[in-house]
C-alpha cells in the first residue's frame, strides 16, 4: 500500500475528470488541494463529514439545459453543429457512443484507431486519456472537428449564453481551461501515434447559445496560457511527494475516521484560502471557516498588496500605529496608513462612510 493509499484510507479514490483537472488550476498554490486530489480523497463528502458542507456542482437545470442545447446539435449527423462550424455538410462524421456498452479503454482504443486513420472529420464521443498523478484519467471532449488544412481542433459545447458578444469571464475561462486539457492529451495521443502533436490546433472552438435564444454561436479562443498553466500544474501535482513525505505518519483522510481527527488532519496541510476556492473546490467553506480574520480570505489582490501581514488585526493595528512595523512591513504599513488618513479625511469632509453598518430599523437619525 503506497502513502497515497493510506492517506485516502478505506474510500475508493476519487477519479479525476476534465473539470476537477481544470479547478486545479483554480488555486495552483495550495497544497492542501494537491495532497488531497493526488491521494484522490472524496473532497465533498470529507467536507460534509468535518461539517461544512457546501453546495457544489452544477445545477440540475444547468445540466439538463446543457444536455438539450448539445442534442440540438448534434440532430440530424451533427447538422446544426456543422453550420456554426463551418463543416461541409457531406463531410464524415463517426459518433464513437458514449452510451455503448464497451469499456472506457475499448473507447479510447477506437478514438485512437480512428485519429490515425484521419477517416473522419467530425468525431463525436471520443475519449482520451492524461496522465495524473500517476493516474490514467479518462477525458471525454465535446467533439474533435478536423480543421482546415488537416489540423485537428477541439470543439467544446456549453449551455451558457453570449449576450451581445460578451459572456461571464469566469465562465469561459474554467470552459478554455477544459478545452486546453483537451489540446493536451489530444496532443499526447498524436505523439503516441508517431504523428505531430502540433496538428493539434491551440485555438479551440467554444459553441454556446447566442443571447437568450438556443441559436448557436461559434467562438474561437486562443488557449496557450491555459496550457502552460495547466503543465505547471500537473507536474507540480506529480511531484506531490515532497509534500506528503513531510506530513506525520498518523495523518490519514479514512473518512471512516472520527470528524475532529480528519479536521487535525487538515490543519496539517498549509491551505491557500481565496474567495475564488468558493466555486472551484469542495472544500471551500471549511477552508472559509478557518481563515476568518485573514488577509488572504480577502482576495488575492488583498493578499498580494499586503503581502506578510496575515491578519485584518493586524492591517488595522499598522494602519493606526499601534503597532510598529518589521522592515518587511514598512512599505505595506505606509500604503495602509495613508489609505486610513484618506479615509478619515472623506469622513470629515461629509462623504458617507459606505463601510459604517447600517442603522437598525426605526433607529432615530
Ligand atoms: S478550498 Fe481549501 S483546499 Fe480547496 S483550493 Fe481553496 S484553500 Fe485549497
Amino acid at each position: 500500500m503506497t502513502r497515497l493509499d493510506e492517506l485516502r484510507g478505506s474510500g475508493k479514490a476519487k477519479r479525476h475528470n476534465a473539470r476537477t483537472i481544470a479547478a486545479l488550476t483554480g488555486n495552483p498554490g495550495c497544497n492542501r488541494r494537491a495532497v488531497l486530489d493526488a491521494a484522490g480523497v472524496d473532497k465533498l463528502k470529507l467536507a460534509e463529514t468535518v461539517g461544512f458542507p457546501g453546495s457544489f456542482g452544477q445545477s440540475r437545470f444547468a445540466l439538463s439545459r446543457g444536455n438539450a442545447f448539445e442534442a440540438m446539435l448534434k440532430a440530424d449527423d451533427c447538422a446544426l453543429l456543422r453550420s456554426v462550424l463551418d463543416a461541409s455538410a457531406d463531410s464524415p462524421y463517426q459518433d464513437l457512443g458514449a452510451d455503448s456498452d464497451d469499456t472506457l479503454g475499448d473507447r479510447h482504443a477506437r478514438t485512437a484507431a480512428l485519429l490515425a486513420s484521419a477517416s473522419a472529420a467530425l468525431i463525436d464521443h471520443p475519449l482520451l486519456t492524461l496522465e495524473v498523478a500517476g493516474q490514467t484519467v479518462y477525458l471525454e471532449p465535446d467533439l474533435v472537428a478536423y480543421a482546415h488544412a488537416g489540423r485537428l481542433q477541439v470543439v467544446e459545447i456549453k449551455s451558457f449564453a453570449i449576450v451581445d458578444g460578451q459572456a461571464e469571464s469566469a465562465k469561459v475561462s474554467a470552459a478554455a481551461t477544459q478545452a486546453a486539457l483537451y489540446v493536451l492529451a489530444l496532443r499526447e495521443l498524436l505523439a503516441r501515434l508517431g504523428s505531430d502533436p502540433r496538428l493539434v490546433d491551440h485555438e479551440v472552438v467554444l459553441v454556446c447559445p447566442e443571447n437568450f435564444a438556443m441559436r448557436p454561436v461559434a467562438v474561437r479562443l486562443d488557449v496557450r496560457k491555459q496550457l502552460a498553466t495547466l503543465r505547471r500544474q500537473l507536474s507540480r501535482l506529480a511531484s506531490v511527494g515532497e509534500i506528503i513525505d513531510a506530513l506525520p505518519p498518523s495523518v490519514t483522510f479514512d473518512l471512516a475516521r472520527p470528524a475532529e481527527e480528519l479536521t487535525v488532519a487538515l490543519g496539517q496541510i498549509t491551505p491557500r484560502y481565496a474567495p475564488e476556492c468558493l466555486s472551484t473546490c469542495e472544500l471551500s467553506v471549511f477552508c472559509r471557516h478557518e481563515a476568518a480574520g485573514t488577509t488572504g480570505a480577502l482576495g488575492r489582490p488583498v493578499r498580494e498588496a499586503l503581502g506578510g501581514i496575515e491578519s485584518v488585526d493586524e492591517v488595522l493595528a499598522l494602519a493606526t500605529g499601534a503597532q510598529a512595523p518589521t522592515p518587511d512591513q514598512e512599505e505595506a504599513a505606509a500604503m495602509l496608513r495613508a489609505a486610513l488618513r484618506l479615509r478619515t479625511e472623506a469622513l470629515s469632509s461629509g462623504y458617507a462612510d459606505p463601510l459604517a453598518p447600517s442603522p437598525a430599523p426605526g433607529a432615530a437619525p
